[in-house]
């Protein structure tokens, strides 16, 4: 059994456990288990065999007994019975309809309906009204929503880190591409595809349905199929025959008006076949969103990275130390890696005081001894108060190499109030960039009214840089707010706002976001070597 197999079951686990009544920390527990089990290199069956599983961080005495279980026996029994008596089908039809998980599973004992197809015979022969709590409006919706054609959107969006694992690994079980949403790495995503070339499409269909992320199909025909998860998404498979599989590719990786704008497009075997057939340029995928016919830019790549400016540590809210960090930061061939812990007024969290951002210092030059010639500088993510004051004095402010500001409390302010409140802190001449300048969550929380062009102009003024924050339920600024500001003349930075060494690695949600801003390597601050960023600074 390998990584992907037991992530797999452990993630399967997660969602079954909460559609019971169990915690909901134990659903977070089996998904984290889930997330670091797939991160790992070393092969997690031998390490559970060898009692060696609980080395590995976040995998605690509950989560081991279950892995042991599913190395020892091939299953895990807790979730076999919760597939028995939950019917994780009608669980992800139901969800996918717009019924609760709940409401689904009281259908299904009430009906002693077991698959998706015994519910839509249940539903044709009026047997939901028979259902207590099923009125006939709630009827009328679920038998309209079961004959209609389905449209194949979840009922909220994806975060991108999660969609981008649900089609991957999809993908490469049929062997096929990830398309849709998640290749143009949009921030949230709705429309998820695969696209695999096949001149029988029978085999791929068939795999598609039995693979265990996919409890039902809401819809197959010949070269076709939406499934749901369990949780009520759905993705759409297509098999095409080889030849055209290009064309294919293009026409589930755009939007709806990109695409529309291409067509008729030609039949080709793969994509640059068929933009070469249309005497056009490659388009990277990220740009695909509105009509473009042009050369593209060339978009800032990962690569392009010397250095993370934004991560936490254990003196704040981070999980590991800053050497942890340091080291971690090297190990991926960066140059440089800035510590911004918070300051006291963030609240939920321990913030740094003048004296421990002094007696960090001593740390992060210890750090630097040990990694030379790479460089940890000193960091902080300052708050800006409400009357946009620094959370930290200006002498502390100014002894440091990089300043954040962030606003974290009061993010509802009115749009006047906040942007003076933003404008105020970035005319400090310590600060040298913006965090999270919207401060959404996505999916939880709207963005702020900060005024972006007027901070733009500030920004200009002051050689302030907005952030790209890379954190998958953030990504901000996004897309259309990275094109807005370089066009405005603004520089950007990608951070990864990481609490973990392995948090690290969102800089591929950075860079991605930054690219669908259209953004050049010119464009971010962080492309450029440690000296360039040391120099700039503003005084
Ligand atoms: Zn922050
Ligand atoms: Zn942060």
């Amino acid at each position: 059994m390998d990584n992907a197999q037991i992530a797999d079951r452990l993630d399967a686990l997660a969602s079954l456990v909460e559609l019971g009544d169990a915690s909901p920390y134990a659903t977070r527990a089996y998904r984290r288990a889930a997330d670091i089990i797939r991160a790992t290199t070393t092969p997690v069956a031998e390490l559970v065999r060898a009692g060696r599983v609980r080395q590995l961080r976040g995998i605690g005495p509950g989560i081991e007994v279950r892995l042991r279980e599913l190395v020892e026996t091939g299953e895990i029994r807790e979730l076999q019975e919760l597939e028995r008596e939950l019917a994780p089908d009608l669980v992800g039809l139901g969800r996918y309809l717009g019924l609760s998980a709940r409401r689904s599973v009281e259908l299904a004992r009430a009906l002693d309906v077991r698959t998706a197809d015994e519910l839509r015979e249940a539903a044709a022969e009026g047997r939901l009204r028979s259902v207590p709590g099923i009125g006939p409006k709630t009827e009328a919706l679920l038998v309209e929503a079961l004959a209609r054609e389905p449209e194949p959107r979840p009922r909220q969006g994806l975060l991108l880190n999660r969609a981008r694992e649900l089609v991957g690994t999809i993908a490469a079980a049929l062997g096929g591409e990830a398309a849709g949403d998640v290749r143009r790495w949009r921030d949230s995503c709705e429309l998820l595809a695969v696209v695999c070339a096949a001149a029988d499409p029978d085999p791929v269909l068939a795999r598609f349905a039995g693979l265990p992320q996919i409890v039902a199909l809401v819809e197959q025909g010949e070269r076709r199929a939406v499934g749901v998860t369990v949780e009520g998404v759905p993705v759409e498979l297509v098999a095409v025959e080889p030849e055209r599989f290009g064309t294919a590719v293009v026409r589930a990786t755009g939007s709806p008006a990109y695409v529309a704008a291409l067509e008729p497009l030609p039949d080709a075997p793969d994509e640059e076949a068929v933009y070469r057939a249309l005497g056009l340029p490659w388009c990277p995928p990220e740009l695909r969103e509105a009509p473009f016919h042009g050369e593209p830019p060339p978009l800032v790549q990962e690569g392009d990275i010397r250095g993370d400016l934004h991560c936490h540590t254990t003196w704040s809210d981070g999980r590991a130390s800053v050497e942890e960090m340091g080291r971690a930061a090297r190990e991926r061939g960066y140059d440089y890696l800035a510590i911004c812990d918070h300051t006291p007024a963030v609240g939920a969290v321990q913030g740094l005081t003048p004296d421990d951002v002094r007696r960090q210092a001593d740390e992060i030059a210890a750090a630097n001894e040990l990694l030379a010639p790479f460089r940890v500088l000193r960091g902080i993510e300052c708050d800006i108060l409400p009357d946009g004051r620094l959370d930290l004095p200006d002498d502390v402010l100014a002894e440091l190499d990089w300043v954040q500001a962030s606003v974290h409390g009061g993010q509802r302010m009115p749009r006047a109030e906040m942007t003076k409140r933003v404008e105020e802190a970035l005319r400090n001449p310590s600060v040298r960039c913006l965090s999270h300048p919207k401060g959404r969550y996505i999916n939880r929380r709207p963005e702020n009214a900060l005024d972006l062009e007027h901070i733009f102009q500030v920004a200009l003024e002051e050689g302030v840089a907005l952030e790209v924050n890379g954190l998958p339920d953030r990504l901000d600024l996004r897309g259309e707010h990275v094109r807005d500001a370089l066009r405005a003349g603004v520089q950007i930075v990608c951070s990864t706002d990481a609490h973990s060494e392995r948090g690290l690695g969102n800089m591929t949600l950075s860079v991605a976001t930054a690219r669908r801003g259209w953004a050049t390597a010119a464009d971010v601050v962080n492309t450029r070597p440690l000296h360039a960023i040391l120099r700039a600074g503003r005084r």
